[in-house]
């Protein structure tokens, strides 16, 4: 079976790598050149704690409020926009208890499976990724918030996950090279962090050993359909017929299924990060910033401090109070780290691929019998990718899903 694969970033290579161990031929289509993307420059977490989905009561309140200032974490650019509004309405369905805590289950399962996996993906591929396994903080700064973090943790340990929970010394103990200003925190034991770029690096030259074929700076513009099968891939250089098809194209997963005649609610959400390197000191836990919804990876003397979530569309504009944000929240709660003041212009950007319901779309579209959609991970793309690629590998070789795919189904909202 030949299997094209559209889409060189975090999902679409792990999909690539699980493909190919079933023994599937897999032609992976990109239109850059894997070296830059949502898959590189994010905060590398492999977190079975965030089951908790975007969608959650009082959320909608706590965004407009956020809306109103420049500098907080969340922007919607308002606009006329139906894919938005769609999109908009469909997340506010989603914003109560009884749907939170069921997709709250449906991701930790799948979390805690990607987690597993990764263990195996440690040893089995060629080039190292700076996987570190030492958990990851939540760190507050009210009392309000650290009731709400413990009450997260009460539910992470009734899914299985370990957790710490610390006063303000117990983590400034544990947090030697620097201070931190804080009320308290709870560090989950089971995330883990590595380098996205080296992973990206890592699986893409072992990806090349296995024989599968990469086209790339590709794009592809159109599909030629027959029945209820895509059967020509059209792209900007030449057309290829087709057996099986991967949609694994991020944020742009939204665009191609109305080529495809699909209505797919998806949304970019556009994050920032900072990178500084070869510090003295540095950080000895990943952390995130809650209040502030902040994330810092400390690999090394490398480290990477990230946030914000605006939907304004794929606008590459960069907005630089959001960008400062990052930086004056991170000052906030490691007050000694002293870091330069980051030249705005030159932010890291990427677009999450958002769904309205927080879970991925995963597995086939009823309107078509060779196509399978893999994408919409929002924040959770590289925690979930490894997931992801077992099961569409599952999904295409016809074998028994190691987990249910109904909640991830690509036309719930269609
Ligand atoms: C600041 C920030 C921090 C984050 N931190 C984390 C984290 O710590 N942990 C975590 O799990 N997730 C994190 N994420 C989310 C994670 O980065 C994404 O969920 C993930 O990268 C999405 O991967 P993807 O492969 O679906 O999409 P992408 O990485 O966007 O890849 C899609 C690819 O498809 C290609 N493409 C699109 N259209 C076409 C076309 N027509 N023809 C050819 N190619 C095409 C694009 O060029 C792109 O390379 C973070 C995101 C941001 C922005």
């Amino acid at each position: 079976m030949r299997v094209h694969i559209l889409g060189g970033g975090i999902i679409g290579l792990c999909t690539a790598y699980y493909l190919r161990k079933a023994g599937h031929d897999v032609v992976l289509i990109e239109r850059n050149d894997i070296t830059d993307g949502c898959s590189f420059g994010n905060m590398g977490y492999i977190s079975p704690s965030h089951f908790v989905p975007l969608a959650t009561p009082g959320i909608i309140r706590q965004g407009l409020k956020w809306m109103m200032s420049a500098s907080s974490p969340f922007y919607i650019k308002p606009r006329l926009n139906m894919d938005l509004i769609r999109w908009g309405l469909a997340f506010r369905r989603k914003c109560n208890v009884k749907d939170m805590e069921k997709n709250g289950q449906e991701l930790n399962t799948i979390l805690q499976l990607s987690r597993s996996l990764m263990n195996d993906m440690k040893t089995e591929l060629s080039l190292p990724f700076s996987m570190t396994e030492k958990g990851c903080w939540m760190l507050y700064k009210s009392e309000k918030t650290g009731d709400h973090e413990k009450h997260l943790a009460e539910q992470a340990n009734r899914y299985g996950l370990k957790t710490i929970s610390c006063n303000a010394a117990e983590v400034q103990a544990r947090e030697t090279d620097t201070a931190v200003d804080v009320a308290g925190g709870v560090l989950y034991l089971d995330d883990c962090h590595l380098n996205p770029g080296e992973w990206m690096k890592s699986l893409y030259h072992d990806l090349q050993q296995m024989g599968v074929k990469f086209w790339l700076h590709t794009s592809v513009t159109g599909f030629e359909k027959s029945g209820d099968k895509v059967t020509r891939i059209i792209t900007d250089k030449s057309d290829m017929p087709v057996d099986e098809l991967i949609i694994a194209n991020g944020s742009w997963m939204g665009k191609t299924a109305s080529q495809l005649g699909i209505r797919m609610l998806m949304q970019p959400g556009k994050g920032y990060s900072l990178v500084y390197k070869n510090l003295p000191h540095n950080l000895q836990y990943p952390s995130i910033l809650v209040d502030d919804r902040t994330a810092t990876t400390p690999i090394g003397s490398w480290l990477r401090i990230g946030g914000t979530m605006e939907m304004s569309g794929h606008s590459d504009n960069i907005l630089p109070k959001r960008v400062m944000a990052v930086y004056n929240a991170f000052k906030k709660y490691y007050p000694d780290m002293n870091l330069p003041e980051p030249d705005t212009d030159k932010a890291w950007f990427g677009y999450r691929p958002v769904s309205p319901d927080g879970l991925p779309y995963i597995g086939r579209h009823h309107s078509f019998s060779n196509i399978c959609f893999a994408g919409g991970h929002a924040m959770l793309g590289v925690s979930l990718a490894a997931a992801t690629g077992l099961l569409v590998s599952e999904v295409i070789s016809g074998t028994k899903s190691t987990v249910p795919l109904s909640a991830y189904d690509p036309a719930r909202f269609s």
